[in-house]
């Protein structure tokens, strides 16, 4: 009685392991880190804007629980944009890592509502008859108004865009082509928004996750822009081009967030 009871507990354990292990994610099997021969580097996000918060040295066996998109690197295996997160929350670029079988699964970035990216009146429309390659909306942001996200995702640019040559520091014009000081954010589901026209460089850097609501920078009048507003765009795809821009208002009003 005492021996089958002691079997019975002994399977109970067995089957309470196997759960456990299926309830974290899988770690691809037998990923290495490739270089050139020296360290990779270990970073807090999946950025080389990220701090370095530790090395793994060539041919080092990593756990990698799931993979994020960030800054594009092209290392020694591949170019890409993922990022291997690793079991302590930390991240090393895809680039520099060798695997057998599949690329991990995406990390999960919660999705949040959706939310206004500034509180303004709407200037100019989506693709109007006067300015049918007008990918976005204008919003009557002041100069130095916070920029929001319009929902939680990751930061997939911050940068500027002029041309030709030309600070995004200083008021832009009609004569400049381009976003000035912009950002994209990509959310979960790869939707993909895009805030023009800020007056310094972003609050935010490539591969950092936002909240729903987070500033990411302030109005301005940067790059091909005659006054302080803030242009938005959305897009049902990453990355971000003309042939996937939906107009900003009907998407927003349908998430909740009606713009104007
Ligand atoms: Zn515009």
């Amino acid at each position: 009685m005492a021996r089958a009871r002691r079997l019975a507990l002994t399977s109970i354990a067995a089957v309470a392991l196997l759960l456990g292990s299926a309830g974290v994610a899988q770690a691809a099997p037998g990923a290495t880190v490739r270089t050139e021969g020296g360290p990779l580097k270990v970073r807090s996000g999946p950025s080389r804007s990220g701090v370095i918060v530790g090395t793994l040295p060539n041919g080092a066996s990593l756990t990698v629980v799931c993979q994020q998109n960030g800054q594009q690197i092209t290392g020694v295996v591949r170019t890409t944009t993922a990022w291997d997160k690793l079991g302590d929350g930390r991240f090393v670029s895809d680039a520099y890592v060798n695997r057998p079988g599949p690329a991990p699964a995406a990390c999960a970035v919660a999705a949040s509502a959706w939310v206004r990216p500034t509180d303004a009146a709407i200037w100019g429309g989506f693709r109007t008859p006067r300015n049918p390659h007008h990918d976005g909306v204008d919003l009557g942001a002041q100069r130095n108004s916070p920029v929001r996200a319009a929902a939680a995702g990751i930061v997939v640019t911050a940068e500027c865009n002029v041309s030709p040559t030309h600070s995004c520091d200083v008021d832009g014009s009609p004569a400049l082509a381009g976003c000035g000081w912009y950002v994209e954010v990509r959310h979960p589901d790869s939707t993909v928004t895009r805030y023009c026209h800020l007056i310094r460089r972003p609050q935010v850097n490539v591969g950092q996750p936002v909240a729903g609501g987070q500033v990411l920078g302030f109005a301005g009048t940067s790059g091909n822009s005659s006054a302080p507003h803030l242009h938005f765009e959305v897009h049902t795809g990453y990355p971000a081009v003309s042939a996937n821009a939906v107009d900003p208002v009907p998407f927003m009003a349908a998430h909740g967030a009606p713009l104007g």
